[in-house]
């Protein structure tokens, strides 16, 4: 039998690739296909890859291995009453799963866990990649508020828009991750559709069909594997789209960076270069500067390209991304960011410091 590997390259270019970070197979209740159903369905939508992140099990991963059609990311989605998180790149079962295989979902964290930032702190210890899933999507919001930042890579911030909340509730969590750049935050931000089944079950009545690929999430990587995917995961070479293919880069004193990259001089001149290369039109693309917008440019058709320069200034510090708008003011596409200057101390430690504040706005 095929063993799952990380390091098995299906394309050895470096380049976009497309892919999708959240999604169920059989080995959940609730997913209808097997892993290489899925990857079928995913090859089908355009994507490289796609992530199994079923519900407290690996039972997918030995047919995962000899999946062909799409890459796939091996994963586990840690389902909890007190929230979702996903955890990518192992390859088979780790010692940080004791106790947590076997239940579709735990009331709370299972014996022998003795705290969750025990556990987080474990898997990145590991390498892994952890990403909180729908963090406001309530009955399943993140409840660990206790959770320190350090020990997470991702966030979700844009799940499974099939869902009708989700139409108010993606858009609160980009303000989240946006609140958590601000405070200093590194954190990549992700999409997932929370693929199951190509139907909605008869009890979810008119509600649109998931797809695999709403929202398709793209990163940079030095070649398609599983090492590859999640290192640009962790350098934040990723960018969520709802159908706008865009790119950024930045140049300040001879360094040109794009997405994920960090501008070195904060208070230099810097010249931005946005591409939205396809994508539905009219649309508006936004620079956004610390959570500002500091440019508007109307995308009368794809591609399309602009440019702007942030004047020498020692406010420059922070970050910038680009977000393109549809003209009805749907999200099509939000880049992470290109950071300005060295990391800063983070102004927030846990995720209930964060999540405060949402409650306050
Ligand atoms: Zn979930
Ligand atoms: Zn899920």
């Amino acid at each position: 039998m095929t063993a799952l590997s990380v390091s098995k390259v299906f394309n050895p270019n470096a380049g976009w690739y497309r892919g999708d970070f959240h999604a169920h197979t059989t080995a959940s209740w609730d997913g209808h296909h097997p892993p290489a159903g899925l990857a079928e369905v995913a090859r089908a939508g355009g994507l490289d890859f796609f992530a199994v992140t079923d519900h407290n099990t690996i039972a997918a991963f030995d047919e995962l291995a000899g999946v062909e059609a799409a890459l796939g990311i091996p994963g586990l989605e840690v389902t909890t009453r007190l929230g979702h998180m996903n955890v990518f790149g192992m390859t088979g079962k780790c010692d940080w799963m004791a106790g947590l295989l076997g239940n579709e979902e735990w009331e709370t964290l299972p014996a022998p866990h003795t705290g969750i930032n025990a556990l987080v702190r474990r898997i990145a210890a590991q390498g892994l990649v952890s990403s909180i899933n729908h963090p406001l999507l309530t009955p399943w919001a993140w409840q660990f508020n206790e959770v320190e930042w350090q020990y997470i890579t991702a966030l979700e911030i844009w799940n499974d828009p099939s869902f009708p909340i989700n139409a108010t509730v993606n858009p609160q969590t980009v303000a989240l991750w946006t609140a958590l750049l601000n405070a200093g935050r590194r954190i990549t931000a992700l999409g997932g559709s929370d693929y199951h089944r190509p139907a909605p079950h008869a009890w979810e009545g008119d509600k649109p069909a998931e797809q695999l690929n709403r929202p398709t999430t793209f990163v940079y990587a030095d070649n398609l594997s599983v090492a590859a995917v999640l290192k640009a995961v962790k350098e934040h070479r990723v960018y969520v789209s709802m159908g706008a293919e865009v790119d950024l880069t930045a140049r300040a004193e001879g360094q040109t960076t794009g997405i994920g990259g960090e501008i070195a001089r904060p208070d230099a001149e810097i010249t931005l270069q946005a591409t939205i290369s396809a994508g539905p039109a009219p649309a508006e693309a936004h620079l956004i500067h610390n959570g500002q917008t500091i440019a508007r440019q109307p995308i009368a058709a794809t591609p399309a390209a602009f440019g702007y320069t942030l004047p020498p200034s020692t406010g420059n510090a922070g970050w910038i991304r680009l977000d393109v708008v549809s003209a009805a003011g749907h999200i099509l596409a939000i880049t992470n960011p290109i950071f300005i200057g060295p990391a800063k101390t983070p102004a927030v430690q846990t995720c209930g410091d964060i999540l405060a504040a949402i409650r306050d706005w």
